[in-house]
Protein backbone atom coordinates (compact mmCIF):
# COMPACT_ATOMS: atom_id res chain seq x y z
CA UNK A 1 0.00 0.00 0.00
CA UNK A 2 1.82 3.09 -1.78
CA UNK A 3 0.69 6.70 0.54
CA UNK A 4 1.66 10.04 -0.64
CA UNK A 5 1.86 12.97 1.63
CA UNK A 6 0.71 16.08 0.15
CA UNK A 7 2.71 18.86 1.89
CA UNK A 8 1.79 22.62 0.82
CA UNK A 9 4.90 24.85 1.52
CA UNK A 10 4.17 28.43 2.21
CA UNK A 11 7.22 30.30 3.63
CA UNK A 12 7.99 27.13 5.79
CA UNK A 13 11.94 28.05 5.90
CA UNK A 14 13.55 26.16 8.66
CA UNK A 15 10.44 23.85 9.13
CA UNK A 16 10.48 21.64 5.95
CA UNK A 17 13.89 19.95 7.46
CA UNK A 18 12.05 19.64 10.42
CA UNK A 19 9.20 17.82 9.16
CA UNK A 20 11.32 15.54 6.61
CA UNK A 21 13.31 14.52 9.94
CA UNK A 22 10.27 13.85 11.73
CA UNK A 23 8.67 11.63 8.68
CA UNK A 24 11.90 9.64 8.61
CA UNK A 25 12.20 8.77 12.06
CA UNK A 26 8.39 7.95 12.07
CA UNK A 27 8.21 6.20 8.63
CA UNK A 28 11.86 4.51 8.59
CA UNK A 29 10.49 1.22 7.67
CA UNK A 30 8.19 2.58 5.19
CA UNK A 31 11.07 3.76 2.65
CA UNK A 32 9.35 1.89 -0.88
CA UNK A 33 5.97 3.14 0.05
CA UNK A 34 6.21 6.11 0.72
CA UNK A 35 6.09 9.38 -1.43
CA UNK A 36 6.49 12.73 -0.19
CA UNK A 37 5.03 15.89 -2.73
CA UNK A 38 6.06 19.38 -1.53
CA UNK A 39 4.34 22.29 -2.90
CA UNK A 40 6.27 25.27 -2.88
CA UNK A 41 3.35 28.03 -3.19
CA UNK A 42 5.80 31.36 -3.94
CA UNK A 43 7.54 31.40 -0.98
CA UNK A 44 9.82 34.12 -0.50
CA UNK A 45 11.98 32.58 2.00
CA UNK A 46 14.49 29.81 1.59
CA UNK A 47 11.77 27.32 1.57
CA UNK A 48 12.45 25.98 -2.03
CA UNK A 49 16.71 25.47 -1.01
CA UNK A 50 15.26 23.84 1.52
CA UNK A 51 13.21 21.47 -0.35
CA UNK A 52 16.07 20.70 -3.20
CA UNK A 53 18.97 19.98 0.38
CA UNK A 54 16.26 17.60 0.78
CA UNK A 55 16.17 15.79 -2.95
CA UNK A 56 19.96 14.32 -2.19
CA UNK A 57 19.75 11.81 0.12
CA UNK A 58 16.48 11.39 1.30
CA UNK A 59 15.08 7.74 1.59
CA UNK A 60 11.65 8.48 0.01
CA UNK A 61 10.76 9.20 -3.47
CA UNK A 62 10.58 13.13 -3.21
CA UNK A 63 8.43 14.92 -5.56
CA UNK A 64 8.45 19.03 -5.37
CA UNK A 65 5.84 21.10 -7.08
CA UNK A 66 7.09 24.74 -7.59
CA UNK A 67 4.38 27.37 -8.13
CA UNK A 68 5.48 30.53 -10.07
CA UNK A 69 4.04 32.66 -7.53
CA UNK A 70 1.42 32.21 -4.29
CA UNK A 71 -1.48 30.66 -5.29
CA UNK A 72 -3.07 30.00 -1.68
CA UNK A 73 -3.01 26.31 0.22
CA UNK A 74 -5.64 25.04 -1.56
CA UNK A 75 -4.12 24.98 -5.18
CA UNK A 76 -1.46 23.70 -3.44
CA UNK A 77 -3.79 20.86 -2.72
CA UNK A 78 -5.19 19.90 -5.26
CA UNK A 79 -1.80 20.32 -7.27
CA UNK A 80 -0.39 17.52 -5.15
CA UNK A 81 -3.22 15.62 -5.26
CA UNK A 82 -3.15 15.69 -9.21
CA UNK A 83 0.48 14.70 -9.44
CA UNK A 84 0.22 11.69 -6.17
CA UNK A 85 0.53 8.22 -7.23
CA UNK A 86 -0.60 6.58 -3.65
CA UNK A 87 -3.42 3.93 -3.31
CA UNK A 88 -3.42 6.50 -0.41
CA UNK A 89 -2.88 10.73 0.22
CA UNK A 90 -2.85 12.46 3.07
CA UNK A 91 -2.98 16.40 3.11
CA UNK A 92 -0.52 17.67 6.06
CA UNK A 93 0.91 20.93 6.80
CA UNK A 94 4.75 21.61 6.88
CA UNK A 95 4.84 23.49 9.85
CA UNK A 96 4.64 20.67 12.56
CA UNK A 97 1.33 21.73 13.78
CA UNK A 98 0.02 18.41 12.62
CA UNK A 99 2.47 16.05 13.75
CA UNK A 100 3.07 12.82 11.34
CA UNK A 101 3.36 10.00 13.86
CA UNK A 102 -0.54 10.91 13.59
CA UNK A 103 -0.51 9.70 10.31
CA UNK A 104 0.09 6.00 11.42
CA UNK A 105 -3.26 5.77 13.35
CA UNK A 106 -5.13 7.11 10.61
CA UNK A 107 -3.67 4.35 8.22
CA UNK A 108 -4.57 2.04 10.96
CA UNK A 109 -8.48 3.32 11.27
CA UNK A 110 -8.68 3.08 7.38
CA UNK A 111 -6.64 -0.14 6.81
CA UNK A 112 -9.20 -1.71 9.68
CA UNK A 113 -12.45 -1.15 7.71
CA UNK A 114 -13.03 -1.52 3.83
CA UNK A 115 -16.21 0.43 4.05
CA UNK A 116 -14.05 3.70 5.31
CA UNK A 117 -12.97 5.72 2.63
CA UNK A 118 -11.45 8.91 4.69
CA UNK A 119 -10.09 9.75 8.14
CA UNK A 120 -10.21 13.11 9.11
CA UNK A 121 -8.60 14.79 12.48
CA UNK A 122 -11.30 17.44 13.71
CA UNK A 123 -9.91 20.35 16.61
CA UNK A 124 -11.79 19.09 19.78
CA UNK A 125 -10.58 21.83 22.06
CA UNK A 126 -9.53 25.09 20.16
CA UNK A 127 -6.50 27.20 21.87
CA UNK A 128 -7.17 30.31 19.59
CA UNK A 129 -9.47 33.56 20.75
CA UNK A 130 -13.02 32.97 22.12
CA UNK A 131 -13.65 35.40 19.66
CA UNK A 132 -12.09 33.64 16.83
CA UNK A 133 -13.39 30.27 18.16
CA UNK A 134 -16.97 31.48 18.17
CA UNK A 135 -16.64 32.85 14.63
CA UNK A 136 -15.49 29.66 13.70
CA UNK A 137 -18.74 27.61 15.67
CA UNK A 138 -21.00 30.02 14.11
CA UNK A 139 -19.17 29.77 10.15
CA UNK A 140 -19.59 25.67 10.57
CA UNK A 141 -22.93 25.78 11.62
CA UNK A 142 -23.98 28.40 8.79
CA UNK A 143 -22.20 25.91 6.19
CA UNK A 144 -24.01 22.89 8.05
CA UNK A 145 -27.39 25.06 6.94
CA UNK A 146 -26.71 26.14 3.75
CA UNK A 147 -25.22 23.12 2.42
CA UNK A 148 -28.02 20.77 3.67
CA UNK A 149 -25.00 18.50 5.35
CA UNK A 150 -23.50 18.11 8.46
CA UNK A 151 -19.88 19.34 8.39
CA UNK A 152 -18.19 18.29 11.51
CA UNK A 153 -17.10 21.71 13.94
CA UNK A 154 -13.42 21.50 13.52
CA UNK A 155 -12.32 20.15 10.96
CA UNK A 156 -9.40 20.11 9.42
CA UNK A 157 -7.58 19.69 5.89
CA UNK A 158 -5.55 16.92 7.97
CA UNK A 159 -7.01 14.00 5.78
CA UNK A 160 -6.13 10.85 4.61
CA UNK A 161 -8.18 9.06 1.90
CA UNK A 162 -8.16 6.07 -0.71
CA UNK A 163 -7.78 6.66 -4.61
CA UNK A 164 -11.38 6.40 -5.11
CA UNK A 165 -11.46 10.17 -3.18
CA UNK A 166 -8.63 11.19 -4.47
CA UNK A 167 -9.67 10.23 -7.93
CA UNK A 168 -12.73 12.15 -7.20
CA UNK A 169 -11.50 14.93 -5.88
CA UNK A 170 -9.33 15.73 -8.61
CA UNK A 171 -11.69 14.77 -11.03
CA UNK A 172 -13.62 18.35 -9.84
CA UNK A 173 -11.57 21.41 -11.01
CA UNK A 174 -13.64 24.33 -9.93
CA UNK A 175 -11.20 27.30 -9.55
CA UNK A 176 -12.66 29.44 -6.14
CA UNK A 177 -11.47 25.86 -4.41
CA UNK A 178 -13.05 25.12 -0.68
CA UNK A 179 -11.76 21.63 0.22
CA UNK A 180 -13.99 21.36 3.53
CA UNK A 181 -16.73 21.71 1.10
CA UNK A 182 -15.71 19.53 -1.60
CA UNK A 183 -15.00 17.25 1.05
CA UNK A 184 -18.19 16.58 2.64
CA UNK A 185 -19.88 17.40 -1.26
CA UNK A 186 -18.66 14.26 -2.33
CA UNK A 187 -19.64 12.12 0.06
CA UNK A 188 -18.04 8.54 0.93
CA UNK A 189 -17.61 7.42 4.83
CA UNK A 190 -15.79 9.55 6.52
CA UNK A 191 -14.84 8.96 10.37
CA UNK A 192 -13.53 12.01 12.59
CA UNK A 193 -10.72 11.50 15.41
CA UNK A 194 -10.43 14.48 17.49
CA UNK A 195 -6.51 16.04 17.65
CA UNK A 196 -5.02 18.70 19.22
CA UNK A 197 -2.73 20.98 16.89
CA UNK A 198 1.19 21.44 18.44
CA UNK A 199 2.30 24.88 18.07
CA UNK A 200 3.89 25.80 14.86
CA UNK A 201 7.42 25.03 14.80
CA UNK A 202 8.91 28.64 12.72
CA UNK A 203 7.06 31.74 11.39
CA UNK A 204 3.79 32.50 11.70
CA UNK A 205 0.46 31.97 9.91
CA UNK A 206 -0.60 33.20 6.67
CA UNK A 207 -3.95 33.45 7.98
CA UNK A 208 -5.00 36.96 8.96
CA UNK A 209 -9.01 37.86 10.28
CA UNK A 210 -9.57 39.73 7.03
CA UNK A 211 -8.60 36.32 5.46
CA UNK A 212 -10.14 33.86 7.76
CA UNK A 213 -13.22 35.66 6.87
CA UNK A 214 -12.88 35.95 3.01
CA UNK A 215 -12.49 32.38 3.03
CA UNK A 216 -15.75 31.37 5.31
CA UNK A 217 -17.38 33.79 2.25
CA UNK A 218 -16.01 31.78 -0.29
CA UNK A 219 -17.17 28.52 1.52
CA UNK A 220 -20.68 29.58 1.80
CA UNK A 221 -20.91 31.02 -1.92
CA UNK A 222 -19.47 28.01 -3.56
CA UNK A 223 -21.76 25.40 -2.11
CA UNK A 224 -25.30 27.44 -1.68
CA UNK A 225 -27.57 29.06 -3.56
CA UNK A 226 -29.61 30.37 -0.60
CA UNK A 227 -27.91 34.31 -0.62
CA UNK A 228 -29.46 34.35 -3.95
CA UNK A 229 -32.53 32.70 -3.03
CA UNK A 230 -32.68 35.18 -0.10
CA UNK A 231 -34.13 37.59 -2.76
CA UNK A 232 -36.43 35.57 -3.87
CA UNK A 233 -37.62 34.73 -0.20
CA UNK A 234 -36.99 39.20 0.42
CA UNK A 235 -39.36 39.60 -2.15
CA UNK A 236 -42.59 37.59 -1.17
CA UNK A 237 -42.45 38.36 2.26
CA UNK A 238 -43.06 42.13 1.05
CA UNK A 239 -45.36 41.38 -1.20
CA UNK A 240 -47.33 39.85 1.60
CA UNK A 241 -46.92 42.66 3.55
CA UNK A 242 -48.14 45.41 1.05
CA UNK A 243 -51.35 42.96 0.52
CA UNK A 244 -52.23 42.96 4.05
CA UNK A 245 -51.47 46.93 4.13
CA UNK A 246 -54.02 47.19 0.90
CA UNK A 247 -57.04 45.31 2.41
CA UNK A 248 -56.24 46.59 5.85
CA UNK A 249 -56.46 50.53 4.15
CA UNK A 250 -59.85 49.14 2.23
CA UNK A 251 -61.61 47.80 5.21
CA UNK A 252 -60.83 51.29 7.09
CA UNK A 253 -61.67 53.43 3.43
CA UNK A 254 -58.87 55.41 3.86
CA UNK A 255 -57.65 58.03 2.44
CA UNK A 256 -55.36 57.96 -0.79
CA UNK A 257 -52.45 58.91 0.54
CA UNK A 258 -52.46 55.79 2.90
CA UNK A 259 -51.44 54.11 -0.09
CA UNK A 260 -48.42 55.77 -1.02
CA UNK A 261 -46.22 53.34 1.63
CA UNK A 262 -47.98 50.21 1.07
CA UNK A 263 -47.56 51.34 -2.78
CA UNK A 264 -43.95 51.62 -2.35
CA UNK A 265 -43.29 48.13 -0.35
CA UNK A 266 -45.58 46.88 -3.30
CA UNK A 267 -42.64 48.18 -5.86
CA UNK A 268 -39.76 47.12 -3.86
CA UNK A 269 -41.85 42.85 -3.57
CA UNK A 270 -41.99 43.01 -7.54
CA UNK A 271 -38.46 44.42 -7.88
CA UNK A 272 -37.00 41.32 -5.59
CA UNK A 273 -39.20 38.91 -7.24
CA UNK A 274 -37.62 39.87 -10.18
CA UNK A 275 -34.43 40.08 -9.19
CA UNK A 276 -34.86 36.50 -7.37
CA UNK A 277 -36.03 35.16 -10.91
CA UNK A 278 -33.06 36.63 -12.31
CA UNK A 279 -30.44 35.45 -9.84
CA UNK A 280 -32.14 31.52 -10.19
CA UNK A 281 -31.08 31.77 -13.84
CA UNK A 282 -27.28 32.92 -12.88
CA UNK A 283 -27.20 30.54 -10.40
CA UNK A 284 -28.47 27.83 -13.07
CA UNK A 285 -25.23 29.47 -15.36
CA UNK A 286 -23.30 29.06 -12.71
CA UNK A 287 -23.58 25.52 -12.02
CA UNK A 288 -23.31 24.38 -15.23
CA UNK A 289 -19.92 25.91 -16.02
CA UNK A 290 -17.98 24.80 -12.36
CA UNK A 291 -18.63 21.41 -13.78
CA UNK A 292 -19.02 19.53 -11.36
CA UNK A 293 -20.02 16.20 -11.51
CA UNK A 294 -23.58 14.79 -11.66
CA UNK A 295 -22.99 11.90 -9.41
CA UNK A 296 -20.54 9.83 -7.74
CA UNK A 297 -20.03 6.46 -8.18
CA UNK A 298 -18.49 4.19 -5.51
CA UNK A 299 -18.69 1.14 -6.45
CA UNK A 300 -19.82 -1.02 -9.08
CA UNK A 301 -21.71 -4.10 -8.38
CA UNK A 302 -22.62 -6.90 -10.27
CA UNK A 303 -22.69 -10.72 -10.48
CA UNK A 304 -21.91 -10.81 -14.44
CA UNK A 305 -18.56 -13.00 -14.20
CA UNK A 306 -15.71 -11.62 -16.74
CA UNK A 307 -15.77 -13.66 -19.97
N1 LIG B 1 0.13 27.46 2.98
C1 LIG B 1 0.28 27.44 1.60
N2 LIG B 1 -0.05 28.58 0.92
C2 LIG B 1 -0.54 29.70 1.51
C3 LIG B 1 -0.72 29.68 2.91
C4 LIG B 1 -0.38 28.54 3.62
O1 LIG B 1 0.72 26.45 1.02
O2 LIG B 1 -0.81 30.68 0.81
C5 LIG B 1 0.51 26.25 3.75
C6 LIG B 1 1.46 26.51 4.92
O3 LIG B 1 2.81 26.48 4.52
C7 LIG B 1 1.12 25.37 5.87
C8 LIG B 1 -0.38 25.17 5.63
O4 LIG B 1 -0.66 25.74 4.36
O5 LIG B 1 1.82 24.18 5.53
C9 LIG B 1 -1.23 25.82 6.71
O6 LIG B 1 -0.91 27.20 6.78
P1 LIG B 1 -0.82 28.01 8.17
O7 LIG B 1 0.07 27.28 9.11
O8 LIG B 1 -0.46 29.41 7.83
O9 LIG B 1 -2.33 27.95 8.66
P2 LIG B 1 -2.92 27.56 10.11
O10 LIG B 1 -2.18 26.33 10.57
O11 LIG B 1 -2.66 28.73 10.98
O12 LIG B 1 -4.36 27.29 9.84
MG1 LIG C 1 -0.20 26.08 10.73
Amino acid sequence: MKLSFVIPCYNEEGNVIAFYNEVEKEFDNKKDDLELIFINDGSKDNTLKDLKSLLKDSKFKIKIINFSRNFGKEAGIYAGLKECKGDYAVIIDADMQQPPKLVKKMMEEISKNSDIDMVCYYQEKRKESKVLSLFKKIFYKVMSKSMNMNIQDGASDFRLFNRKVIDTVTSISEHDRFSKGIFNWIGYNTIYLPYTPLKRQKGKTSWSFKSLLKYGLNGILSFSNKPLKSFYKFGIINLLISIIWFIINIVNCLEIEYYIIPSIVLLFAINNIMLGVISEYIYRSYNETRNRPIYIIKDVLSNEKNK
